[in-house]
């Protein structure tokens, strides 16, 4: 028989650890209701990426139950980032109370340091500084994961995910893609590589749905120990697929004649292969922006182990903040190693970013 004083001391243990979502038994018609249907899903792919019952349709990117039969295990709803979202209990599980409540309303997010970053490998030719490519290569190299889930492109332009296994292939995903694509589903492609110690970059939105994974109740195998890093990119915005044709007819120009996409201030700069740069005004393609992005709050990819952005930072360098304190392991490691090079940010970059994400929040939380 249990003594009421051992059952007070298994209470107040209980209470020392954090509430957590706890595991919802939420079908995939739950999830289409309270989702798809509102035209909030953000197409991060995490529903499909543990559920061979989702599909992500390749026409109307949205997510669809390919079996009539739906078991109701819940999983896909506990770990959409759309459904609910226990931010002050996920970052507590991650950073840690303190660092949390530290951190607490600051769209910066939790970060023990924050550098302007800029690769020192000459073959990565990144999208800003080439920091995300040369972290990964130097975890890859480690040791510290055995591949990392990358975004990289067909001929024309259109997002693939890969699982990099080596320095070669993580270079292939160097470059922004400013499509929406379900990336989060390259973590279920890893997971069937046998892959361990998983390393994955993507968006806020797919951050979010990966810590929801990793952090939620639930009473199934889903392998979520098996996920090591999250690397997140800042984002504002991301577009329809149907942004590219737009642009190619204004810009006249052929998709494989484009070298590099790229946002700057008020416009989307698309360069050739000389090098040439054609602008066009962001409130011309505005049109053009995911319907999941309107409801997002997140710019600086707070929940990731390690948020990169272009803006803070001078040209050709990434702003990068190390969360976790894995996360600042790696970046200090790949400092030292000599795998990037890093300098101090200065207050008027952080003032950018900081206002760049008030903006983004009330904009989120006004729909
Ligand atoms: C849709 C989108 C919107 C963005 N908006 C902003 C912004 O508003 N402000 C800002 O400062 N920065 C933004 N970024 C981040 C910025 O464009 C760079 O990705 C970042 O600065 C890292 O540059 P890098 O040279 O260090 O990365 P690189 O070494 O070039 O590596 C880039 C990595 O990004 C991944 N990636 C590329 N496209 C996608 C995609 N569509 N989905 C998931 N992963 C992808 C690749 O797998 C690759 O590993 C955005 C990125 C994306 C994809
Ligand atoms: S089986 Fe589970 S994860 Fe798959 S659709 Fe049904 S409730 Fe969602
Ligand atoms: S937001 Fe992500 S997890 Fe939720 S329904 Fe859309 S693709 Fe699935
Ligand atoms: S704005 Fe938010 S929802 Fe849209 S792509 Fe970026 S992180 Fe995802």
């Amino acid at each position: 028989m249990i003594r009421e004083a051992d059952l007070w001391e298994l209470e107040t243990e209980k209470r020392k650890h954090v509430k957590l979502p706890s595991f919802l038994e939420q079908g995939f018609s739950a999830l289409k209701r309270d989702v798809v249907d509102k035209r909030i899903c953000c197409l991060c792919g995490t529903c499909a990426a543990f559920c061979d019952k989702i599909r992500i349709s390749e026409n109307e990117l949205k997510p669809e139950l390919v079996e009539g039969y739906d078991t109701i295990c819940g999983l896909c709803y506990a770990f959409c980032p759309r459904t609910f979202l226990p931010l002050s209990e996920i970052e507590s599980r991650i950073f840690g109370a303190e660092e949390r409540k530290r951190a607490d309303g600051d769209v910066l997010g939790v970060y023990q340091s924050c550098y302007a970053v800029k690769s020192k490998k000459a073959d990565i030719k990144g999208q800003d500084g080439g920091a995300v490519t040369s972290l990964l290569a130097y975890a890859l190299e480690q040791g510290i994961i055995d591949c990392a889930v990358i975004t990289s492109s067909d001929n024309n332009w259109k997002p693939v995910t890969k699982v990099a296994k080596n320095y070669g292939e993580l270079k292939e995903g160097a470059g922004t893609k400013y499509t929406i694509y379900p990336s989060a589903m390259g973590v279920k492609e890893a997971m069937e590589a046998d892959c361990e110690n998983i390393g994955f970059v993507g968006l806020p939105c797919q951050i979010q749905g990966l810590r929801k994974v990793q952090t939620a109740e639930q009473p199934y195998e889903v392998g979520k120990e098996r996920i090591k890093l999250l690397i997140g990119l800042f984002c504002m915005e991301n577009f329809k697929e149907e942004l590219l044709d737009f642009v190619m007819e204004k810009v006249s120009l052929d998709l494989d004649g484009v070298r590099k996409f790229d946002i700057k201030g008020k416009e989307l700069l698309v360069y050739d292969e000389e090098g040439k740069a054609y602008a066009i005004a962001l409130d011309e393609i505005k049109g053009y922006i995911g319907e999941g992005c309107s409801v997002c709050m997140d710019y600086t990819a707070e929940l990731a182990d390690i948020a990169v952005g272009s803006v803070g930072s001078e040209e050709g360098w990434s702003t990068v903040f190390a969360r976790t304190e894995e996360g600042a392991k790696i970046v200090k490691g790949a400092l030292e190693k000599g795998y990037i090079e890093a300098k101090k940010i200065e207050e008027k970059g952080l003032g950018v970013i900081r206002r760049l994400g008030e903006s983004k929040r009330r904009r989120g939380s006004a729909k």
